[in-house]
């Protein structure tokens, strides 16, 4: 497509939502997100020079929370106080680069990235599971940012497993503040009765997936909540855990 084209329909677009948008940047655009430069015929948000020094997760960890640990044991955070969920599977650190591609798309709408981590976390899926439950965000969430950044990673990987996706019946159904900014204690009881199950998940196992694990607590309170509802097992797979 010649750059006048490109340039004038990307005008006309501007009129139009976000998700139509991101359809047309991911038809036209051929740069690196993170490097800029040209990638022809190259498939894919970033190149592959880029896709090499992405901060991989890919040390020793606890099986439970995939918090880095000397043998790959299970953390001593898990022993105490073992977390809702059975397993977590991270592919990258959040740490730069990788952060930025997290941001570009939530708060910039380049789906492309969510077809790359859907592929990265591909890579990772072979537990055995019968549902795909995306993080669920909160209506009101929702609507600012027009997706939900955990629903587009998780559509392609639920359809290359040959697995159904969740996507209506669990639900967030209290807008929770922020989580970074509290403590331990404080984290557990702000997500308290964050999630809601409207369907029942008896003997299933569950792949929850979600774009960034930080503290752990609000994987804990869905994990809980789909356990009260008869979940089997619960496994995260995230695109990428932060490092205390
Ligand atoms: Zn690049
Ligand atoms: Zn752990």
């Amino acid at each position: 497509m010649g750059q006048t084209l490109a340039t004038a329909l990307r005008q006309l677009f501007n009129g139009v939502s976000n998700g139509a948008k991101g359809a047309f940047d991911a038809l036209v655009a051929r740069d690196c997100y993170l490097c800029g430069c040209p990638m022809g015929r190259e498939r894919g948000a970033v190149c592959a020079a880029c896709a090499q020094v992405l901060p991989r997760h890919d040390g020793p960890a606890c099986p439970r929370c995939a918090l880095p640990t000397a043998r790959g044991e299970c953390c001593g955070r898990c022993l105490r106080q073992p977390p809702a969920f059975d397993t977590t599977h991270a592919v990258f650190d959040y740490a730069f680069p990788l952060d930025v591609l997290v941001q570009a798309l939530k708060y910039h709408h380049r789906l492309a990235l969510a077809a790359l981590f859907a592929r990265e976390l591909g890579a990772l899926a072979e537990a055995e599971v019968d549902v795909v439950v995306p993080m669920p965000l909160h209506v009101r969430r929702l609507r600012e940012r027009g997706f939900n950044q955990a629903v587009e990673i998780a559509r392609p990987l639920a359809r290359a497993a040959g697995v159904a996706l969740e996507l209506a019946e669990v639900v967030r159904v209290r807008d929770t503040a922020p989580q970074a900014r509290l403590e331990r204690a404080a984290r557990q009881a702000n997500m308290h009765g964050a999630f809601a199950c409207r369907r029942r998940f008896d003997g299933l196992r569950i792949a929850v997936v979600d774009d960034v694990m930080t503290t752990g607590a609000t994987l804990d309170a869905l994990a809980r909540c789909l356990k009260a509802s008869g979940a089997a097992a619960v496994h995260n797979f995230v695109v990428a855990r932060t490092l205390w």
